[in-house]
């Protein structure tokens, strides 16, 4: 059974990479009975397709294209305050 910690690494891992199999059982499982990681992926996942449509808006446009650095910036801003949240009730 894992932890909330636990699950919510795993949630925001699984942005990066393919979660192995037990991975995904166990924080399906998590995610079942743990109203607080449902929502914290619920969160990420909205934050990741805001981020997906944003990125994909601007490549198409080179008026608003960012420079690689403004690019990883934003990413490192994102991904610190979604470990703020997490260690938020
Ligand atoms: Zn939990």
């Amino acid at each position: 059974m894992l932890t909330c910690k636990q699950a919510s690494e795993l949630i925001s891992q699984s942005l990066d990479r393919s979660l192995t199999r037990s991975e995904r059982w166990s924080l399906r499982f998590h995610l079942l009975i743990c109203v607080a990681c449902a929502r914290f992926n619920r969160q990420l996942a909205s934050i990741q397709a805001v981020m997906n449509k944003w990125l994909s808006d601007t490549e198409q446009d080179e008026h608003l294209q960012l420079p690689l650095q403004a690019k990883l910036r934003m990413t490192q801003a994102l991904e610190s305050e979604i470990a703020a949240s997490r260690r938020r009730p």
